[in-house]
Formats: structure tokens, sequence, C-alpha cells
């Protein structure tokens, strides 16, 4: 089994001669057509942008269908269930504000409505039991005032 080690973040700090402000996460920056995504995320609601002339769903939400090219669209709840299509385990190599969570996974989930979703795969510290396939369900992390990140964590057998 993989054991996770963290770093702790005031080591970090001092190895690498850091500020408070160099270990910030980069957050999202909603924009217009996206917002209304981050402000559902914030209630703890997963929304999917789609097309209400084609059906499409698109995500990330873009400004327009990429399928017709329409601006007529609605939002529609997820179902918050998905599955994993690929995965990354980061162990280094990532930005200094992300050293202290190393090491994590990143995931492309497949969403039961059919668009592929990146983010974090949590809650599996058995590296060991992620593959691909498996069953995911969103959970999420209210990371500030005004961010709240959907993740994604196994479906508990
Ligand atoms: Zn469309």
């Amino acid at each position: 089994m993989a054991e996770k080690q963290h770093i702790d973040i005031e080591t970090i700090k001092a190895m690498m001669n850091l500020t408070d402000e160099d270990l910030e996460k980069p957050l999202p920056l909603p924009t217009k057509w996206s917002q209304p995504f981050w402000d559902a995320a914030k209630q703890h609601r997963l929304v999917l942008r789609k097309c209400s002339k084609c059906g499409n769903i698109d995500h990330p939400p873009y400004l327009y269908c990429t399928n017709c090219h329409a601006d007529e669209h609605e939002w529609i709840e997820a179902s918050g269930r998905g599955t994993l299509f690929a995965y990354a385990i980061n162990h280094f190599g990532v930005p200094f504000p992300f050293w202290a969570d190393l090491p994590y996974v990143l995931g492309m989930v497949d969403l039961e409505e059919g668009v592929r979703m990146i983010s974090n795969i949590v809650e599996c510290d058995d590296f060991e039991t992620i593959e691909n396939g498996m069953e995911l369900e969103v959970v999420f992390d209210d990371v500030s005032e005004e961010i709240t990140l959907p993740k994604w964590r196994p479906v508990k057998k």
C-alpha cells in the first residue's frame, strides 16, 4: 500500500524561503457564462449547461453551444455520479502551493450526463484501490468564501 507522507506547510516555507502569499493556491476566475456553475457549487449543487435548441451539454460551460452555436440554454442538475476515465498521482513537480497536498490524485471523470470533468479524486488514501472505470460521486470543497470546488470520491460499496 502506498503511504501518504505529508510535508508540513511551515517546513516548505522555511525550506524554500517562501511567504504566505507564495503558497496561496490559484482559484478559478468565474466568467459571465460560468458564473451559474460556481454559484451552484457554492450551494453544493452540481449543474451543467444544456442547450435548449439541440440538447447538447457543454462542460466546462461555454458562452454558446459548441454543437449548434445557440445561446439559449438551461442549467440542469447533474446526478453527481460518474466514473473515472483516467488519473494521475502527483508525487512531486507541482507548484509550491500544492506541495502540502502531495501526494494527490487528479482525475478525468466521465459524468452520467456525458461530459468529462477534471478535478481531484479525494478520500482514497490507498492509491492501490484507484482504477479506471471506478464509480465516483461528487463532494464539495469550500476553498474560499467565493469558490467551492467540486471534487470526486470513490462510491463506497
Ligand atoms: Zn445546441
